[in-house]
């Protein structure tokens, strides 16, 4: 089995975490099928990059550093993974998931006569076969499946292997030539335009998830509603935890109803059957109900508490390790204090 481990560079010249953690499983799979293992990246520093994986074991390592590939950039990007899988001659490649590859291997798989499949959260030899595993259905099934066409292109999941960590060397890396011609250079990135680091509500790295459901939008004890300040006790909380935050679906189809309701709030927040499966070691759901299509998106959350009026919810009913029966309000005012 050829194996082709296929890497980009960050902006830095040095490789994200993610090609470690593919990294790892490509080592495995080599040591598995006794097979022969290229390493091959894209980017700027590509050559400095190979050198802190050299210990790996790989038998050779190509580059394509080029000034062209020095910005991500679809063109450019999909001629030179085609470039580095050809002249690998690999049967599998092994690539992280990341943003850039995710955008452009699929088009690099179509030019080198590949298959593609994504969200790969396991790779292995089983009896002189390959068998991969991803999620189906939005993280119900699992599914084992293999593939006889070469070469495959197997995109892993971030998250899912530790990072490779050996010694550093001299790689010495072959350079693959790749003619880019004026087509593949027409766009260019000018600079990058995000929002400020606490605009950004949905943090994949965080260890904490925060859920906030409808309860918060909800007539509180006194009568009244009080949702400018479970806005302020949230982003106060958000802030502090470095949290990730995450809704139910009820919370935020207020929205849509034109309920006044929480505005850094979205769809994109919620957690669930429809919404999104996020990992975290932690998370705490307050004033949400923990009904089964909300706490099913919750399969990857480690450790689980609510907090809950209701001391009959559905978190109460084994969905959650640990239910504070309290008024959110009171409760995270307190947390935040101590956080303080
Ligand atoms: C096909 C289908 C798919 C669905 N997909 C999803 C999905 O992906 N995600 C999802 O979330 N839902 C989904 N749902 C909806 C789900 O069934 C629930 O209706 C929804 O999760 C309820 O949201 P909630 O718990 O925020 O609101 P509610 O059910 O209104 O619960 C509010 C809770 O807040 C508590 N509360 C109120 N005030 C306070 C306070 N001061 N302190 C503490 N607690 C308080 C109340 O006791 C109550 O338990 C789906 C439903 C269907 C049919």
């Amino acid at each position: 089995m050829k194996i082709l481990a296929l890497f980009h560079t960050q902006d830095d010249g040095s490789l994200p975490k993610a090609s470690l953690e593919t990294l790892t499983s490509a080592v495995t799979l080599k040591e598995q099928t006794s097979g022969t293992l290229a390493v091959g990246i894209i980017g700027k520093g590509a050559t400095g990059a190979a050198n802190t994986v050299a210990g790996c074991g790989a038998e050779s390592f190509l580059t394509v550093s080029s000034e062209a590939v020095a910005q991500a950039r679809y063109a450019t990007d999909t001629a030179a993974a085609d470039a580095l899988i050809k002249a690998s001659g690999a049967e599998l490649v092994l690539a992280p998931g990341t943003a850039r590859f995710t955008r452009c291997l699929p088009g690099a798989a179509h030019r080198a006569g590949a298959q593609i499949d994504t969200h790969i959260v396991s790779v292995k030899a089983d009896g002189g076969q390959v068998l991969t595993q991803r999620w189906f259905y939005r993280q119900r099934i699992l599914g084992s499946f293999s593939r006889t066409a070469r070469p495959w292109i197997l995109l892993a999941d971030v998250g899912v292997n530790a990072p490779w960590q050996g010694t550093e060397g001299v790689a010495d890396a072959k350079e693959v030539a790749v003619s880019f011609d004026e087509v593949d250079m027409r766009t260019s990135v000018s600079g990058v335009r995000s929002p400020a680091i606490d605009a950004q509500t949905i943090k994949p790295d965080a260890t904490v998830l925060f859920v906030a459901g409808a309860g918060w939008t909800k007539k509180q004890k006194d009568g009244q509603f009080h949702i400018a300040d479970a806005g302020v006790l949230i982003q106060d909380f958000l802030q502090k935890a470095k949290a990730s935050l995450g809704s139910s679906k009820s919370l935020v189809d207020l929205q849509s109803e034109g309920q006044e309701t929480l505005s850094f709030m979205t769809h994109m927040n919620q957690v669930g059957q429809t919404g999104s499966t996020p990992r975290h070691a932690k998370g705490l759901s307050t004033c949400c109900h923990g009904e089964e299509p909300h706490a099913v998106g919750w399969r990857f959350i480690n450790e689980r508490r609510a907090i809950n009026l209701d001391p009959n919810c559905g978190w109460a009913q084994g969905k959650a390790d640990v239910v504070y029966v309290g008024d959110a309000f009171e409760i995270m005012t307190k947390i935040n204090a101590l956080l303080s």
